[in-house]
């Protein structure tokens, strides 16, 4: 079975410079002794794991976060070295390879940590791996309750290096959100009492992009790490972090015009006549549609650029196309002009968070599904 190439109409552009200078920017903002663990899971939110991983730990990353334990085989058959965190833990029967390759998993069970020694021990290697906590977001993690002792059980198996402590914040990116504060005072006493309690738990990692654009009080310093991801990106976890690092999208994807046409008043547009023309009305019709990861919830709400000017969304996007308003752009746009789905145009620019609005979803979701549908170039 093949799979039908990508649509060649539409084109996924990757800045990689824009992914070093947000790395830059997050970087000033880190409480000291903390370090950045790159977050490359769903193919780098649809920027391409490889060339993103490479970069970044061109640019001095300490870590790597991936979510699967087949992401990190990966990077490593690809020769990344240091650290690479599996943040959903083993998979099944993932032990063995995970030690192969040298991935740091986090653990939330006595039975996830057995399964680590002994797959350390038939390889008659250390495995390192973190203790993740649940702090509050109800997924993955042990109970706070238990996590001493699990701690000091995991510790006691051979073959183990316990490395740090993890958690994950529901609610980031607000400043003051309070639950976030309960939250980060949870890890940060707990941290507190493992390390009295000898642990060194020095990669310990609490914060994502929310955590570090609007830290929570009683979140805990170095050492440890953040685990950066939609930020190095160019979007935000929360629309109150705006403002607070500058930041570039680095993803832009393009389109082109099919066609060029007039309607007359009253002539419905796209599925559902859900948008009827009120006059004389130019249309562009474009070649992407929901089939190419543009989102249909834009139907009626978004826009693209056009030679840096904006074109609304006019009636439902289609599996391969939607159309949008051309009326009153001077010179009017042809067929076969690039249409700038996300990114910039001129001086205009639709960033992931701005499209994520129209859609009524977030900007992780946005790039995830262009960068997977589409072709894909990297830059430089
Ligand atoms: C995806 C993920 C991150 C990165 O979050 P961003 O908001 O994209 O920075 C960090 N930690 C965990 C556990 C995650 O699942």
């Amino acid at each position: 079975m093949t799979r039908v190439a990508p649509n060649p109409d539409n084109l996924v552009t990757v800045d990689l410079d824009a992914v070093a200078s947000n790395l830059a920017a997050l970087r000033a903002l880190l409480a000291p002794g903390l370090g950045v663990a790159g977050v490359v899971k769903a193919d780098a939110y649809g920027h391409g794991m490889l060339p993103v991983a490479r970069r970044l730990k061109a640019e001095g990353a300490e870590a790597l976060a991936v979510a699967v334990p087949r992401e990190g085989v990966l990077l490593r058959r690809a020769g990344v070295q240091g650290p690479i965190l599996v943040m959903m833990g083993l998979a099944p029967n993932s032990a063995p390879e995970v030690a192969a390759h040298r991935l740091t998993p986090f653990l939330s069970t006595m039975e996830e940590f057995a399964a680590l020694s002994q797959a350390a021990q038939a390889l008659g290697r250390e495995a390192s791996c973190h203790l993740k906590v649940d702090t509050g977001m109800s997924r993955l993690g042990a109970h706070t309750r238990e996590a001493l002792e699990l701690l000091n059980a995991a510790a006691a198996l051979p073959g183990l290096r316990l490395e740090g402590l993890a958690s994950h914040l529901a609610t980031s990116g607000n400043p003051g959100d309070g639950f976030a504060q309960r939250q980060a005072r949870a890890f940060g006493g707990l941290l507190d009492q493992a390390r009295q309690q000898g642990h060194a738990l020095p990669q310990s990692s609490l914060a994502a992009s929310g955590g570090v654009l609007a830290p929570p009080q009683g979140a805990p310093g170095g050492p440890g790490l953040a685990r950066l991801g939609i930020s190095l990106y160019g979007g935000l976890p929360h629309q109150a972090s705006q403002g607070r690092a500058e930041l570039r999208g680095a993803m832009r994807c393009t389109s082109r015009l099919a066609l060029v046409k007039r309607v007359p008043p009253g002539a419905c547009v796209s599925y559902g006549c859900t948008w009827e023309a009120p006059r004389d009305t130019w249309l562009g019709v474009v070649a992407a549609g929901y089939s190419d990861g543009y989102p249909r919830s834009a139907s009626n709400q978004g826009a693209v650029l056009i030679n840096g000017r904006l074109a609304p969304i006019r009636g439902r996007v289609c599996m391969n196309a939607f159309m949008v308003e051309l009326t009153g752009l001077d010179p009017l746009p042809q067929a076969s002009d690039e249409v700038v789905l996300l990114g910039s145009s001129g001086d205009a620019e639709i960033s992931a968070d701005q499209l994520g609005q129209w859609a009524k979803t977030i900007s992780y979701e946005i790039t995830c599904s262009l960068g997977a549908a589409n072709r894909r170039v990297h830059r430089p």
